[in-house]
């Protein structure tokens, strides 16, 4: 099999790492995920914004690992909570991340009640691409807008996804088809800022390959 340009995703979120690759597809640099890096460091997210955790991820992991790193953190912004649960999106309903079900479980509980115009929400994705020096070399951050729905319907996506109808649809993310969240999701307008970088990368043969 021919050898193919890389770059380290540093996530350990399967799903993300599912989503990415095929966003990424068409510049042929493959997505290669934290769990092949078996000496990886756990970076703590414990900056104020996605901007920085994004950045401290890319930056710290690509030093450790002398490797292209690619981060990128992300989360959802309820306007009727001031903005929460924001950056602490993965660990809302507990200290540490858990599980998808009881943060949604919570975001149902704090929005009882609230009327449909006042559920509105967005997505934000804060991308960063490091070099293997730990040096951020590319940074974009898109959002998604939408509202919460009432009740989680569907299973398609991740996280939030089920709650989540986007501006100018009838349904959740958790019921529509992957291709709609690939086209308009916060991820996939971070990436398309993201992949006339990678293509120019690849150009000038400046990633490794695997
Ligand atoms: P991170 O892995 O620390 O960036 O956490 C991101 C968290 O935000 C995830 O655990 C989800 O709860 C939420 N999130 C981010 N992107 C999405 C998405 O595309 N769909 C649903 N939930 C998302």
């Amino acid at each position: 099999m021919s050898k193919q340009p890389y770059v380290v995703f540093a996530t350990g979120n399967k799903n993300k790492v599912k989503e990415m690759a095929k966003l990424v597809e068409p510049t042929g640099v493959r997505m290669i995920s934290l769990a092949e890096f078996p000496d990886a460091i756990d970076v703590a997210e414990d900056g104020a914004t996605f901007g920085q955790n994004a950045r401290k991820k890319a930056r710290e992991q690509a030093k450790h690992l002398r490797e292209w790193t690619l981060a990128e953190d992300s989360g959802i912004c309820v306007d009727y909570l001031d903005g929460a649960p924001g950056v602490y999106s993965a660990r809302f309903a507990c200290v540490n991340r858990c599980d998808d079900k009881r943060n949604n479980q919570l975001l149902l509980e704090k929005l009882e009640g609230v009327p449909f115009d006042q559920r509105t929400a967005h997505y934000t994705c804060h991308m960063v691409l490091a070099n293997s020096e730990g040096e951020v070399v590319f940074e974009a951050e898109e959002i998604c807008p939408g509202h919460i729905l009432f009740q989680e319907l569907g299973s398609g996506g991740f996280g939030y996804d089920p709650m989540f109808q986007p501006l100018g649809y009838e349904t959740t993310f958790g019921m529509l088809p992957a291709e709609v969240k690939a086209r308009i999701s916060h991820r996939a307008k971070a990436t398309k800022i993201l992949v006339p970088y990678l293509f120019d990368l690849v150009k000038d043969q400046r990633l490794p390959l695997k």
